[in-house]
């Protein structure tokens, strides 16, 4: 038997076509190409208007049941469901985010996918792509030094320095940078406070930044980014300190999307990466606008499970974007629902539990309760849907068959895909099944109204989508909720910060819980970006390295190439 070769060697055999050629499988003239290297580019923004005549291509969301640790494969079907539908004759656009050096050098390795299905150059795309994040950095940071500077010059605005709450960002991930004190030194050295680091993801420049149709709008709405409050409880704005023009300039560029290509050639946009607990975890809306003009279906994936990133692409994004989706795929692993059983616990960078290798359909259907909550989660907005069913090497077809029969119960269609294996070949039949859904009639809904409150936004996210029986709010969160109404916010859309690992706030609970109620411990406000965050749970903004980080093995050879990034 042939050993499957590393990402890294798949992707550095890859036989890639020039970018004007890629571009033009979108109908993108070389004028609105920029190149930034051999094998990326940038797409000028002038692309939305100049294409908005053409034909709307359908619009696919790939999310997934509950994840385990290790991910189950969402950006791999996401890029082999492009490649797949290619095969069978469909032109097909992925917009993807932009992975985060964090986690790359962290515990995940790189995130464009895995074996036959990946963008390349993976290696660009996993490091500093084209420096959009360190753009979101710096911009970031600036509105920071424009913030203490403005304290150190009079605070003509009465910020109150314990209701600061811009902080500093880095994408990389650094522990000892979460809580720090700052303006140390003589009096010429600014003013004394603590504060603390976030890594770029979380920033709400990356949620702005995402979410903005286009440079205007994104400059406006960091003018309106809340940095802190008044003694009095008044929100003071970028606006008001003038750091917003600022951070726009910054961001100039960044706003474009980054072309690249799978290893089919499919066209591949990649931009953006918020986070996807504390902010809605999905790829640009920019890149949206540009990829929806690009053929017949742009597929792109939203971060986690279906409770998390559909959720926010539907309640968030799509509310921003007014685009409409036509379907959505729910990526699942036999490794997934077996984990969903409750009875493995998965370790992240230790081997997986024998047991759990083990063929066990019985298993799989005891997990299963958290795949037809997530189907639910879909169907809640009115979309039609395909489970996807992402073989592994060690699965065995009668597992797959129990997620298949999963599926039917629901009255969902399925198809296992290898494309991990095979490339979009191994996805014709999830393509297939995706053309049915999108040509369904689309009867897309919000959860919510704009005009619901937000305590009745957040009860029904947790109620209707996690299964919660009701929400309890903290003192200080129901102050908070209190002042955010007074204040004028209360129109915004809720993204809900809670872990992934779990439908419910427990990540210790399995499959689909019910008799539990959602603990609101704080509320938190990105007015820029356009959303209220009510975080349940311990929330890492910042995350740390582990005892043998992927960083310990990344490095270079002797010719300049990287090595060990998976
Ligand atoms: P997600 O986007 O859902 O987090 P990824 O697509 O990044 O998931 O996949 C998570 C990890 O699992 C990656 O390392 C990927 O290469 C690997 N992977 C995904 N699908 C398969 C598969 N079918 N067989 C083997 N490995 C896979
Ligand atoms: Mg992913």
């Amino acid at each position: 038997p042939t050993t499957v070769p590393t990402d890294l060697e798949i992707a550095r055999n890859a036989a890639l076509k020039p970018l004007d050629e890629i571009a033009e499988r979108m109908g993108l003239g070389r004028h609105l190409i920029e190149g930034y290297g051999e094998h990326v580019a940038k797409i000028k923004l002038s692309a939305i208007d100049e294409l908005s005549d053409r034909p709307k291509a359908k619009y696919v969301v790939v999310s997934a049941v509950t994840p385990t640790p290790l991910g189950e494969g969402k950006t791999t079907t996401t890029v082999g469901l492009g490649q797949a539908l290619n095969q069978i004759g469909k032109r097909a656009t992925i917009a993807l985010r932009q992975p985060s050096m964090g986690p790359t050098f962290g515990i995940k390795g790189g995130a464009a996918g895995g074996g036959y299905s990946q963008v390349v150059p993976m290696d660009v795309l996993n490091l500093h792509l084209t420096g959009d994040f360190h753009a979101v950095t710096a911009a970031h940071n600036m509105l920071a030094a424009v913030l203490d500077n403005h304290l150190y010059q009079g605070n003509a605005s009465g910020l109150d320095l314990h209701s600061i709450t811009w902080r500093r960002v880095l994408d990389v991930n650094d522990r000892a940078l979460r809580n720090i004190v700052i303006g140390l030194g003589s009096r010429t050295d600014g003013v004394p406070r603590q504060s603390g680091f976030d890594i770029t993801a979380a920033s709400e420049v990356m949620a702005i930044f995402a979410l903005s149709r286009s440079l205007q709008e994104m400059r406006e709405r960091f003018g309106r980014i809340v940095v802190g409050y008044t003694r009095s409880g008044d929100p003071v704005t970028a606006e008001q300190i003038g750091g917003a023009g600022a951070m726009a300039a910054i961001m100039r560029d960044a706003l474009k999307p980054n072309l690249l290509q799978t290893l089919e050639n499919t066209p591949v946009l990649v931009h953006a990466g918020p986070f996807g607990n504390i902010a809605h975890g999905n790829s640009s809306v920019v890149a949206d606008l540009i990829g929806i003009r690009g053929g017949d279906f742009l597929v792109t994936e939203a971060g986690f499970g279906a409770d998390m990133g559909a959720e926010r692409f539907f309640n968030i994004k799509c509310r921003a974007s007014g685009l409409v989706p036509d379907a959505a795929v729910v990526v699942t692993t036999v490794r997934a629902l077996k984990a969903m059983s409750g009875r493995h616990t998965i370790v992240p960078g230790a081997p997986l539990p024998p047991a759990l290798l083990e063929e066990n359909p019985d298993e799989v259907h005891e997990g299963g309760a958290n795949l037809r909550k997530q189907i639910d989660n879909i169907r809640l907005h009115g979309v039609p849907l395909v489970v996807a069913i992402n073989a592994f090497p060690g699965d065995h077809p009668s597992e797959h068959a129990a997620i298949a029969e999963i599926a039917a119960s629901e009255g969902a269609r399925s198809a296992v895909c290898t494309h991990f294996a095979d490339g979009g070949k191994g996805a014709r039949e999830l393509a297939e099944a995706v053309v049915e859904a999108a040509d369904e009639p689309a009867e897309f809904r919000f959860l919510y109204p704009d005009e619901a409150s937000l305590r009745e936004k957040i009860e029904a996210v947790a109620t209707k989508v996690y299964g919660a029986e009701g929400v309890d709010y903290d003192p200080a969160a129901a102050r908070q909720l209190d002042t955010y109404e007074r204040n004028g916010f209360g129109t915004l859309p809720v993204c809900i910060a809670k872990t992934h690992l779990s439908l419910s706030s427990d990540p210790a609970l399995k499959g689909a819980p019910t008799g539990w109620r959602l603990p609101v411990r704080e509320v938190r406000a990105s007015v820029g970006a356009g959303f209220i965050y009510p975080i349940c749970g311990d929330m890492r903004t910042m995350p740390g390295l582990s005892a043998d980080p992927a960083a310990h093995h990344i490095d270079i050879d002797a010719d300049g190439n990287v090595l060990n990034l998976s």
